[in-house]
Parts: structure tokens; C-alpha cells; sequence
């Protein structure tokens, strides 16, 4: 696959970061937003993050400018046209996501490649809604994307070998560390790390310890950067719950079935730091 133009849909927490690294790549990215002052916002907080490179000394001010002039804002999916790949990061929401999907694939070339960003929605499912399935792949950043290193990339069972070769070869060209998974709910990341989370929920629930004691025997027992009640504040406690409900719808699996205290949260509106409460108040 070789890519010039490089298209990013969402320029949100994830899209930022895609378009961001696509840039520093070397790509002639093409960021797509709702409105105009998405767009805005969006190139703002990817050069607030790329001057925190500058300060460290690790990128010139010409290098940084040279870096945000590659990037082109849009309101227009259209003018994604022209890309070489496209990688969709709007909102985790099906329908959204097939719109932008459905639009692209009228728009676009027969020989671009779309891509989604998401954490739990099946790629085969949004590739059948496409007359190129076969082109359709997930490429699963990490949050923030500068920083962590690891791409999931999600081959659905319509995704062509080819396809799969080219995204591998290109996650590694934009620095990242890619690792194939097949399309099953949640993948290999949410599949593995969600039903931790939850069962430090019930945890919780039973008793068993405090937030903080949980958290701790997590943090210094396994070595774990955070523990999982402060990621899950992090992640957002409605992400967590809509993830587990994928893989429990998924998989028809009762052990996914997300714990109740966790909906109880969520009906609360206690979604971790995002509404300034979860397991702690930020
Ligand atoms: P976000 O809400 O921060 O950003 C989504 C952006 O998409 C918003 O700015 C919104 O205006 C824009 N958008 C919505 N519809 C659009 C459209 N039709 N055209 C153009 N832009 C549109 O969300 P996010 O956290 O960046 O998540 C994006 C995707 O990445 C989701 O699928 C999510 O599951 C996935 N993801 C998120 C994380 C995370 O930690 N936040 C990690 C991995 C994957």
C-alpha cells in the first residue's frame, strides 16, 4: 500500500492523535470535523501537543510548523476523496459510523482503504455495509496516540490479505508497534481488559476492599501502571459499560454480564473524571 494522502475522520480525543502522527509521518493528512470550530479545536490541541516536543527540545518550531501545515481541515467528507487510507474515529456509535462509512465508500476511490478506529464495533459488520469489504480493516490506537505504541490491527473475515500486509507496514512506517487480531467482540485489548475492570467492580460491590485497596493490590501486586478502577474513571464508566454489553451480547457469555453497581453508576451519571465522578471524585 502506499499512501500520500491520509485521511482522518474525528478529530476528537483519537482523531487528533491520528492526524498528529500521520503528519509527523510525513503525510499530507486530511482532517475531517463536523464544523468549523471542531476543526479549530482539534489542529489546537495537536499543536499544544506538539510544542510540549519543542519545549523537550526533541522538534524544532520549523519542524512543528512543517508538521501542522501538512494537516488540512475539512467539514466536507468529500474531500477525503483523494486519500490513499481513510481511518474513521467519530463517536463509538454504529449508525454514526456506517453514515460515514456508506459516504466514504461513494466518495472514494475503488483502491482506498477504510479503516476504523473503533474500540468494540465489528469491522466485518461495518464492512458489509460497503461495496468494498475487502478494504475495510481496524486500526485500533491507543489513547494518547502519540505516546503509546501499540496499534491493534483488526482484520474482518472479509479484510484482503494484502490489505492487512499494508496496514501492518504502515503502523510500523508511523512508529507504532501493530499487532493482528481477528474480528471477535472486543478484540484482544477490550476482551481481556473490560472483564478485569468489571470484576474489580464486583470487588468493590462485595466489599471485598476499598477503591483504594483494590487498586493498590493491582498497581504494586501485578505491576500494573494504574489500577483498574482509576483507568476505568479514566476510560469513562458509560465506555466501560457499553464495551462489556458488546462482549456480553457478543459472546452470549454470562461471565461479560457487566456488574450492577457499574449500571448503578452509570444511571447516576458518575462516569469517572469526565463528569468529576466515578470510584474517586476528581
Ligand atoms: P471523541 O468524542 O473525543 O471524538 C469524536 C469526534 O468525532 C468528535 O469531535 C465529533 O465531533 C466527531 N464526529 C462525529 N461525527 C462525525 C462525522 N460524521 N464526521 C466528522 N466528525 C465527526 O471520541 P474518541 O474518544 O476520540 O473516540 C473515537 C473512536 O475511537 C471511537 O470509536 C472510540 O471507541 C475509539 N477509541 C477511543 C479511545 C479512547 O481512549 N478515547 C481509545 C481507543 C479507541
Amino acid at each position: 500500500m502506499d499512501v500520500k494522502r491520509f485521511g482522518v475522520v474525528g478529530g476528537g480525543t483519537m482523531g487528533n492523535g491520528i492526524a498528529h502522527v500521520a503528519a509527523q509521518t510525513g503525510f499530507a493528512v486530511t482532517l475531517c470535523e463536523v464544523d468549523e470550530a471542531l476543526c479549530a479545536k482539534a489542529l489546537a490541541t495537536i499543536g499544544k501537543n506538539l510544542q510540549r516536543g519543542v519545549d523537550k527540545g526533541k522538534m524544532t518550531a520549523d519542524e512543528k510548523a512543517a508538521i501542522l501545515a501538512r494537516i488540512a481541515p475539512t467539514t466536507k467528507l468529500e474531500d477525503l476523496a483523494g486519500c490513499d487510507i481513510v481511518v474513521e474515529a467519530v463517536v463509538e456509535n454504529f449508525e454514526v459510523k456506517r453514515k460515514v462509512f456508506q459516504t466514504l465508500d461513494g466518495v472514494c476511490g475503488p483502491g482506498t482503504v477504510l479503516a476504523s478506529n473503533t474500540s468494540s464495533i465489528s469491522i466485518t459488520k461495518l464492512a458489509a455495509t460497503t461495496r468494498r469489504p475487502g478494504k475495510v480493516i481496524g486500526m485500533h490506537f491507543m489513547n494518547p496516540v502519540p505516546v503509546m505504541q501499540l496499534v491493534e490491527v483488526i482484520r474482518g473475515i472479509a479484510t484482503d490479505q494484502d490489505v492487512l500486509d499494508g496496514v501492518m507496514a504502515l503502523s510500523k512506517a508511523m512508529g507504532k508497534v501493530p499487532v493482528e487480531v481477528n474480528d471477535y467482540p472486543g478484540f484482544v485489548s477490550n476482551r481481556v481488559l473490560m472483564p478485569m475492570i468489571n470484576e474489580a467492580v464486583y470487588c468493590l460491590m462485595e466489599g471485598v476492599g476499598t477503591p483504594e485497596a483494590i487498586d493498590t493490590v493491582m498497581k504494586l501486586g501485578m505491576n500494573h501502571p494504574m489500577g483498574p478502577l482509576t483507568l476505568a474513571d479514566l476510560i469513562g464508566l458509560d465506555t466501560c459499560l457499553f464495551i462489556l454489553n458488546v462482549l456480553h451480547e457478543g459472546l452470549g457469555d454470562p461471565k461479560y454480564r457487566p456488574c450492577p453497581l457499574l449500571i448503578k453508576m452509570v444511571d447516576a451519571g458518575f462516569l469517572g473524571r469526565k463528569t468529576g465522578r466515578g470510584f474517586y471524585k476528581y
